[in-house]
């Protein structure tokens, strides 16, 4: 009865793309349009095996980039979708300021799709969402970083905790800062009250996007210190 009322649904209102709001055909995963799906300039070796930049030459191993080989970096490895550009840029565009909460769903889908070779989502204890100030909460009204990884969370029956880690302190927009800035205006902003809850526990932290990976190494800092046994990062872009 359901699937010849969701068959009748479609037939009359064909569902669109939460995109570009086209007409869908075939969509795989379901809300976003197969033409929205293979525009998007996905992230692949060769790429730092620790944060996951991509490297230009596109030829060659995986290897350690200069930053990782100069600054400490304190989670295992980042990685994430594709480019913040085009369409995945509209698509967090449209998840957090537009409120299309029903994006979450085929955008989480594509994180644990197109990493299921590379991630092994089963090894981790917790999903961590990167956490938003309280003030940046009331005013969007939810975590987009929280949406995001329920679908995961779900697949896998691996429990989200996003009430421990804490964002204490409202920082200034970290937009035009320098890599070096950011490192700054990110010390000190979260806190993780319950640390015992995390030793010896592997942490996946999900967010939209990987910009200078200031804000989740910061988060993966505050976590090693409560000595987790392994802090990885997944993100769906990365602004490089
Ligand atoms: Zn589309
Ligand atoms: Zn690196």
């Amino acid at each position: 009865m359901v699937q010849f009322f969701n068959a009748f649904l479609d037939f009359f209102f064909p569902p669109r793309c939460l995109i570009c709001e086209k007409d869908i055909i075939n969509a795989q995963p379901q809300g976003i349009c197969e033409p929205c799906l293979s525009s998007i300039r996905y992230i692949s070796s060769p790429i730092c095996f620790k944060c996951g930049i991509p490297f230009n030459s596109g030829i060659g191993r995986d290897h350690l980039c200069g930053t990782c080989l100069t600054s400490r970096v304190y989670f295992t490895k980042a990685r994430a979708v594709g480019f913040y550009e085009g369409v995945l840029q509209e698509a967090i565009h449209r998840l957090k300021y537009n409120r299309k909460t029903l994006l979450a769903k085929p955008l989480g889908a594509l994180m644990m799709g197109y990493h299921l070779g590379s991630i092994d989502f089963k090894s981790y204890d917790f999903l961590i969402p990167v956490p938003l100030h309280f003030k940046r909460l009331r005013e969007r009204g939810f975590n987009q970083a929280l949406f995001l990884a329920r679908y995961i969370g779900k697949r896998y029956g691996i429990p989200i905790d996003y009430m421990s880690l804490k964002r204490i302190k409202w920082e200034s927009p970290q937009i035009n800062l320098s890599k070096e800035e950011r490192e700054r205006n990110v010390k000190g902003v979260f806190s993780l009250p319950n640390e015992s809850r995390f030793r010896d526990k592997s942490i996946l932290l999900i967010d939209d996007v990987y910009t200078s990976g200031a804000t989740v190494n910061e988060c993966s800092r505050v976590l090693t210190k409560a000595e987790t046994s392994r802090v990885d990062v997944l993100t769906l872009c990365r602004a490089v």
